[in-house]
């Protein structure tokens, strides 16, 4: 494969973009094509050990650095290519990525100094494993509806409650919780934890998945916490869950893109291969409408998640343009994905291979970080 696979060039070169981030398109395409066949021969039976191994590489590479204590502000632009090259050679290095990204968002972002420089080192060089512990089985898309509990204990907290869906939970070193230290149900009174995911009274049950990951549910028993465990303001823990949702929406998007791109270059090689009646695949018009729409799909997801993702990066309001993004991109790479499984024909059914994959990659996209349906009520909103 070749390093630019993963991009477009013509959107790169927009003025949306500076030469730093053409340069780290460039580095994550070369350093993910080196590790493709790899990658591709990686036994996905346990998504835990490879989440590991991921983490480990990722971090030995230096893809996490930013993430550290002492680094420069976010880099939106830098977060999209990321994930896009990431998504477009291996989901679960890009799953095992954005969850890093989500963790330490939230933390430096929220994060006393002290709770910076102890936390963040870890997650930047990849030899801890982060966590985000919000979902509930009785709460997901409305997370004020949270019941896990925080009751003050001396001059510290007990934690009980399940907390599901849980990305990395069954690997993670360090989980930041959402939890309900005051009256409820409803958007106040919850906090945002920092908790050590070895404490005792925590345990982790994987969840299998459509596409193997690294996903828990997580259960903690009287797990005690010391009141330096608080993220941000008490009663403050649900707009901590929000804002690092909201900045990480346009990346959602962007390992969408990734996805999408991979089908379509797949779909278009067969395309131009399988022989059909007497010519190819590539030949019969239905086929080439298919292609064309798919082409359009990716370039109008990829002007959006650069909108996105500049606006972020520049200061100005971003949160329409975020969920527009995320919305679009990852219902297109829905569909893209599924118009190249149809141009496979029996072919991209074949368990395992990288059309299969990809149709059962995609689909949690628009799902996690908000439905596309909360997405579109976000956007109802703004307007
Ligand atoms: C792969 C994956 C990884 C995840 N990782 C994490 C993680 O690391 N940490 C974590 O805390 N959570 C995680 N989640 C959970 C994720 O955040 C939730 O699945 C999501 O918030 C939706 O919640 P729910 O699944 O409980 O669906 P529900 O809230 O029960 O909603 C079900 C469906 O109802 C519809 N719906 C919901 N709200 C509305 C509305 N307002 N208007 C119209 N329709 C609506 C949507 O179609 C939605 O899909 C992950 C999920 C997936 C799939």
């Amino acid at each position: 494969m070749s390093p630019s696979e993963a991009f477009d060039p013509d959107i790169l070169a927009l003025p949306l973009y500076d030469n730093i981030h053409r340069a780290l398109a460039a580095d994550i395409g070369e350093w993910c094509g080196d590790r493709a066949e790899a990658w591709a021969a990686m036994d996905t039976g346990d998504p835990a050990a490879v989440g590991r191994t991921m983490l480990t590489e990722l971090g030995r590479s230096g893809w996490l650095r930013h993430l550290g204590p002492d680094q420069p502000g976010p880099d939106t632009r830098a977060l999209c290519l990321r994930r896009q090259a990431l998504a477009y050679h291996e989901d679960l290095a890009d799953f095992t990525y954005s969850i890093q990204e989500l963790v330490a968002t939230a933390i430096s972002r929220h994060g006393t100094a002290e709770q910076r420089h102890r936390e963040l080192p870890g997650l930047a060089d990849g030899t801890r494993a982060g966590a985000l512990a919000l979902s509930e089985p009785g709460a997901g898309s409305d997370l004020a509806a949270a019941v896990f509990e925080a009751i003050p204990d001396g001059d510290g907290f007990v934690l009980n409650g399940t907390k599901t869906w849980i990305a990395q939970g069954d690997i993670a070193d360090l989980c930041v919780v959402l939890a309900r230290t005051g009256d409820g149900p409803g958007p106040l009174g919850l906090t945002a934890f920092l908790v050590d995911a070895r404490a005792a009274g925590l345990r982790a049950e994987p969840i299998g998945a459509i596409a193997p990951r690294s996903w828990a549910e997580l259960t903690f028993t009287d797990v005690r916490v010391g009141s330096e465990a608080v993220l941000g303001e008490r009663g403050q823990g649900l707009v901590v869950a929000l804002d690092v949702l909201e900045r990480a929406r346009t990346s959602v998007a962007g390992a969408a893109l990734g996805f999408g791109r991979r089908a379509f270059r797949l779909a278009r090689g067969h395309a131009r291969t399988r022989k059909a009646y007497g010519g190819r695949l590539a030949d019969l018009q239905l086929v080439r409408a298919s292609l064309a729409k798919m082409d359009v799909e990716l370039s109008a997801a990829a002007l959006l998640t650069s909108r996105a993702a500049w606006a972020t990066d520049l200061g100005h309001d971003y949160a329409k343009h975020a969920s527009t993004a995320k919305l679009y991109a990852t219902e297109a790479a829905g569909e893209i994905v599924d118009r190249a499984v149809q141009i496979f024909g029996a072919a991209g059914l074949v368990a395992g291979s990288p059309m299969e994959r990809l149709y059962r990659q995609v689909r949690s996209l628009r799902i996690y970080e908000g439905p596309s349906e909360v997405i579109e009520m976000t956007i109802a909103d703004a307007l």
